[in-house]
């Protein structure tokens, strides 16, 4: 059996924890509400400014625009809604309420665009 030893080169006994147990747990009672915590358990990024109409949850700007703009959850969330699924909030700062109109006008256009092209070709619509 491997032997492992901590910072200091003192070996690890195997009834030791190897985590620190001096290491708080995090709180996590405003995990995805508005101001708090990100929902996504991945992230936990202070300041949760979106709100997906999905999850019913907030999350961080970064975690937002994964969620808002992977292909499938896209397209999605426009033809169900004709908007993306984490929107903007009260909190939300203008540079990023900027950003995220840019892109969902011309992702609502680039997806209208599609299904016209779809349409004319004499394919059904996609996704349907
Ligand atoms: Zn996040």
């Amino acid at each position: 059996m491997k032997r492992r030893f901590d910072l200091k080169g003192r070996a690890i006994r195997h009834s030791q924890n190897l985590y620190s147990p001096e290491v708080p747990s995090q709180d996590l009672s405003t995990k995805g509400q508005l101001g708090g915590l990100c929902n996504r358990s991945a992230c936990l990024a202070p300041n949760a400014t979106w709100y997906n109409w999905g999850s019913l949850a907030h999350y961080c700007f970064d975690c937002a625009c994964l969620l808002n703009w992977d292909s499938f959850n896209a397209r999605d969330a426009f033809k169900q809604k004709g908007m993306a699924l984490c929107q903007p909030t009260e909190l939300t700062s203008e540079y990023e309420k900027k950003y995220h109109e840019r892109k969902s006008t011309r992702y609502a256009n680039d997806l209208r665009l599609h299904e016209e092209s779809r349409q004319r070709l004499g394919l059904s619509v996609s996704g349907a």
